[in-house]
């Protein structure tokens, strides 16, 4: 159970209390009283991990070695998960005149099913030898997936972002520069269909700001990720409402379940999600749950709403303690520290929680950053903590004989 940007400093509002600590949590205690804890540094002490980033080690990979970008996730995320070797880029359908210079960055907001129906005319284009995929993603945002041979990441962006006129993709180094091609012909084309097209004709009509360009940014290729099931062994679902979780997730294999009214958001319902959790554990190894509430609430700076939102954690954990198989081994942790006072991800290291059965309890009484510090588990790395699941669920191999 991962629990986004849980982690915390001690807040002056909260009387120098984590919000962790601050909140009523006797479930997560009960966890903590009857497991192991320790704390864990996602990436390596002091580094300031992404959810990405943070997930990948999370699930046993280093992430040094296969994160490429954030491009190829979010990709998956929206249900286009590439091969290795396809470019992704993050874009936005905006406005410009006819000098392409950018009026409208996001295109009035536009969003479905405008997009996906302009997203639907430039998908299927081949420009030498390169297939376009293009695909609406949340409000204005879409994402484009370039496939062909000997395809580059090293390029850049096309949006202009503050500044007025597109930019051209310019190659980085030797290898980009038929990718920067194409990506260059791309846009021109997405001008040139986009302009004409009949939703902007209506859009025009309506005196709505019409999207006639695609604006690619943030290239990424897509890693060479060994599926989590020929890893470990094991088969393993994803139920998160982010969708850059579930990209992650999508590409390492995992198997993305969705649960009714999880929605990445505050409003998300958590125990629609831990019962569609608990059902996962019947026909796959491992499942692996992200809320993402807490790390909205972190990043707003609101104390008050982030002990709220471990008070639901808790009823979360509640949930679990009640249905889990007596032979699960469980895991609550976060993926990186989103402090109050910082209001962005931090370099500290995050609790984590171990529970099954015949785990040797190592006194702890609750759950939190203080009571982890002491705990059994010590400190170890994000990476590690897929091998000691795996180990405690007795589903390891011996290494040697
Ligand atoms: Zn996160
Ligand atoms: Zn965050």
């Amino acid at each position: 159970m991962v629990m986004d940007g849980l982690g915390d400093r001690a807040v002056k509002e909260l009387n120098w209390q984590t919000p962790l600590q601050a909140a009523n949590r006797p479930n997560l205690n009960w966890f903590a009283e009857h497991g192991a804890s320790g704390i864990v540094d996602i990436i390596g002490p002091g580094i300031r991990p992404g959810s990405d980033t943070a997930h990948l080690a999370i699930l046993g990979y280093d992430p040094y070695l296969v994160y490429t970008g954030r491009g190829p996730f979010e990709a998956a995320g929206i249900g286009i998960v590439g091969n290795k070797g396809d470019v992704a880029f993050r874009c936005n359908f905006a406005t410009v005149d006819e000098h392409l210079v950018v009026t409208d960055r996001r295109a009035g907001r536009i969003k479905e099913p405008d997009t996906a129906e302009l997203a639907a005319s430039l998908s299927g284009i081949t420009i030498d030898g390169v297939q376009i995929t293009v695909k609406e993603a949340t409000e204005h945002r879409a994402v484009l997936l370039l496939r062909g041979e000997g395809l580059s990441a090293k390029v850049s962006d096309v949006d202009p972002h503050g500044d007025t006129k597109i930019h051209e993709a310019v190659p980085m180094d030797r290898d980009a520069k038929r990718t920067a091609k194409v990506v260059n012909a791309f846009v021109k084309r997405s001008y040139e269909v986009l302009n004409e097209h009949p939703v902007n004709q209506r859009r025009s009509k309506e005196g709505k700001p019409v999207a006639n360009i695609l604006l690619p940014r943030g290239a990424g290729i897509f890693p060479d990720i060994q599926p989590f099931e020929e890893r470990y062994g094991m088969t393993a679902a994803c139920v998160a409402g982010v969708s850059l979780i579930k990209g992650i997730c999508r590409v390492c294999g995992l198997e993305v379940v969705e649960a009714k009214g999880a929605t990445g958001g505050l409003d998300t319902d958590m125990l629609a999600k831990t019962r569609v959790a608990l059902e996962q554990m019947e026909s796959h190894d491992l499942v692996l749950m992200n809320v993402k509430a807490s790390d909205i609430v972190s990043h707003d700076g609101n104390a008050q709403g982030k002990v709220k939102v471990v008070e639901r954690l808790d009823e979360m954990a509640g949930l679990l303690r009640e249905k889990l198989p007596e032979n699960a081994v469980v895991a609550f942790v976060a993926d990186h520290c989103t402090p109050i006072e910082v209001k962005d991800h931090s370099g500290d290291p995050v609790p984590l929680l171990i529970y099954c059965q015949g785990i040797v309890k190592d006194g702890n009484l609750t759950y939190d950053e203080g009571a982890a510090a002491k705990g059994g588990l010590g400190r170890i790395r994000g990476k590690d903590i897929m091998p000691i699941l795996i180990d405690k669920a007795g589903r390891s191999e011996k290494f040697g004989s």
